[in-house]
C-alpha cells in the first residue's frame, strides 16, 4: 500500500479527527450554547445505517450488504459485486486530507520531491489498492460470482467490469447491456411498483410495504399525493354570507381565479422593495394633499429617509434603487402640478354593499373637474403599465367610479356623476408620465359584474386561466395549467 499501512492508517485517523471537528462544529452551530457532553451524547446514540444492515443481516438466508472493507476475511456461496462503473471502481481521485499528510508520506516513501511528480506516484499507489480491493471482493465467493454494472448519461463500466467480462466471454461488453424499463432509482422503482400494484399485483404491493417499513418514505401511500380524499367541496363561504371584495381583488380574480385564491390564502412572499416603494411613494404623495405647498426636494428628503426602512440592499444596487424611487417622484410632482383637475381627497375610503359583495376599498386620489363639477378617480401604479384598452376594462377602476355613483364614500350623495378614472404610471420606460384612462362606466353593468365575481369568489372551485402575467407567476409550482405544477395523479 502506498506509504505504508501505517501511512494509511495515521492518514485516516487525521481524517476522522478532522471529520469530528467539522461535527463538532455543525453540532455547536445548530445548538448554541449546548454542552460537549450532549454532543457526545449525540454522537454515541446515533447509528449509521450500514451498521444496522449488517448486523441485522448476519442470519441465515438474509442478503448481507458489506462494504469490500468489511467482507475481508468473510465468504458466501453466492457473492454479487455492484458498483464496478468508471470513477467509481477504480477511484483514482487523489484522497486529500486537511493537511495533505498523505503526499508527505508519499514523498517519503517515494523519495520524490516535485508535487506532480509526488501525485503521479501516488495515483499508481492508488490504483494497485484499487485492484487489490476488487481482488478482495471478487474471491469472496465460494462457488457463484455475479459481477453488475450499468450505462447511463453519466457513467459508463469501469475498466475493471471490461476485463472481467472479456474474461468470462472471451469479448468486449460493448452492445449487450440491455436498456433498463427505468431509472436505477428508489422513486423509479417505488413509481413501477405502484403502477403494477394499481393494476392488481399484489407482490408489487407487498414490496411496497416491505420499502415503506424499511424506511422508504416515498413507498408509504400516505406521502403519495391524490390518494387523500378533497378535505371539503363546500364554498368557502356560506352561501347565506355576504363576500368581501376589494377593488384590487376584482383585477387579480379576473386575470386569474386560482391564482387569486391561493395568493389570498397565503401562498405569496412578504412585501418586496418595489411594493414597499410603492408604498412610499403613495405616502409622499398623499401628503400634498394636507400640505400644498411640499416641494419636491422636501419629498425627496422624505423618501430618502424613509430608504432604509424601503430597501434592504445595500451598495449600488440600493443607490440605483433609490434614484428610481426619486424619479418616480420627480414625475409624480410634474404630473400634480400640470393636472388641471381640482383635488377633493387622498387615500380615502368607500364601501357598498351589492347583492353579496361587500366592496370596500380606498382611492389614491379623488379630483373633481372645475368646469362640469364630476369626479374623477386617479390610481397610481409603481409597476408596469397597461394598455389603453385594458384600462377600459380595469375592473378596479370601474370599482372605484362605482364607489362614487352608488354613494359609497362618505359626502358623496349617491348619483354623483364621474368622468371617469385613470392610471398614473410612474415607473415609464419613456421617461415622461404615462396615464391611461377608462371612460365613465355603466353603472349597472360594473355592479352586476361585481356581483359575478363575488359569486366567484364565494365558489367551492377556482379555474387557472393562462393570462399574461403567468410568466412572472409566483404560484406557477401549483399551477395544474404549468409543466411545473401539472397533477402527476389524473
Ligand atoms: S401560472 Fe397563470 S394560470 Fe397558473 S395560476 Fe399563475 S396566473 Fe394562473
Amino acid at each position: 500500500m502506498a506509504g505504508g499501512t501505517r501511512g494509511a492508517q495515521a492518514d485516516r485517523d487525521l481524517d476522522a479527527v478532522i471529520q469530528l471537528f467539522e461535527t463538532a462544529r455543525r453540532f455547536a452551530e445548530r445548538n448554541v450554547g449546548s454542552s460537549p457532553t450532549l454532543f457526545i451524547s449525540q454522537l454515541m446514540n446515533e447509528r449509521i445505517l450500514s451498521d444496522a444492515i449488517t448486523s441485522s443481516a448476519a442470519r441465515e438466508e438474509v442478503v448481507t450488504i458489506k462494504t469490500v472493507h468489511s467482507a475481508k476475511g468473510l465468504e458466501w456461496e453466492f457473492v454479487v459485486v455492484t458498483g464496478l462503473q468508471e470513477g467509481t471502481w477504480p477511484n483514482l481521485k487523489e484522497r486529500g486530507s486537511l493537511l495533505g499528510s498523505e503526499r508527505l508520506v508519499e514523498a517519503d516513501r517515494s523519495g520524490l520531491t516535485s508535487r506532480a511528480e509526488i501525485a503521479a506516484s501516488a495515483a499508481t499507489g492508488l490504483a494497485s489498492d484499487e485492484r487489490r480491493l476488487l481482488y478482495v471482493a471478487l474471491s469472496r465467493a465460494k462457488s457463484r460470482l455475479l459481477v453488475t454494472s450499468y450505462v447511463d448519461e453519466d457513467s459508463l463500466p469501469s475498466r475493471y467490469f471490461e476485463e472481467i467480462y472479456e474474461f468470462v466471454h472471451g469479448a468486449s461488453s460493448e452492445g449487450v447491456f440491455t436498456p433498463s424499463e427505468r431509472d436505477i432509482t428508489a422513486q423509479a422503482l417505488v413509481a413501477e411498483l405502484r403502477r403494477s400494484s394499481m393494476e392488481g399485483s399484489e407482490f408489487a404491493a407487498r414490496v411496497l410495504k416491505t420499502l415503506s417499513s424499511s424506511g422508504v418514505r416515498s413507498a408509504d401511500p400516505s406521502q403519495w399525493i391524490g390518494v387523500r380524499n378533497i378535505s371539503t367541496d363546500q364554498p368557502i363561504i356560506d352561501p347565506a354570507k355576504s363576500v368581501p371584495v376589494s377593488p384590487s381583488a376584482l383585477t387579480s380574480f379576473d386575470d386569474c381565479g386560482l391564482k387569486w385564491f391561493l395568493e389570498k390564502s397565503g401562498a405569496q412572499d412578504g412585501d418586496s422593495t418595489a411594493q414597499l416603494l410603492g408604498v412610499a411613494i403613495h405616502f409622499i404623495a398623499s401628503e400634498l394633499f394636507k400640505k400644498p405647498d411640499l416641494t419636491l426636494e422636501e419629498g425627496i428628503a422624505q423618501l430618502t429617509e424613509a430608504w432604509p426602512v424601503v430597501d434592504q440592499n445595500v451598495g449600488w444596487v440600493k443607490t440605483q434603487q433609490l434614484q428610481e424611487a426619486t424619479r418616480m417622484l420627480t414625475r409624480f410632482f410634474e404630473w400634480h402640478q400640470a393636472n388641471p383637475r381640482t383635488l377633493v381627497a387622498v387615500e380615502e375610503d368607500f364601501a357598498l354593499q351589492i347583492g353579496r359583495a361587500k366592496l370596500s376599498g380606498s382611492v389614491d386620489r379623488l379630483e373633481m373637474d372645475p368646469i362640469s363639477g364630476k369626479y374623477f378617480i386617479v390610481d397610481l401604479k409603481t409597476g408596469a403599465t397597461v394598455t389603453k384598452e385594458a384600462a377600459q376594462e380595469h375592473k378596479q377602476l370601474a370599482a372605484y367610479q362605482l364607489g362614487v355613483v352608488a354613494g359609497g364614500f362618505a359626502g358623496i350623495p349617491e348619483g354623483a356623476e364621474v368622468d371617469g378614472a385613470g392610471l398614473l404610471f410612474l415607473k415609464s420606460k419613456t421617461g415622461k408620465n404615462e396615464t391611461v384612462d377608462q371612460s365613465a362606466i355603466d353603472s349597472e353593468l360594473v355592479a352586476s359584474e361585481i356581483q359575478e365575481a363575488a359569486e366567484g369568489m364565494a365558489a367551492a372551485t377556482f379555474n387557472a386561466v393562462i393570462n399574461k402575467r403567468c410568466g412572472t407567476c409566483s404560484i406557477r409550482a401549483l399551477c395544474p395549467l404549468q409543466s411545473e405544477g401539472r397533477s402527476v395523479i389524473e
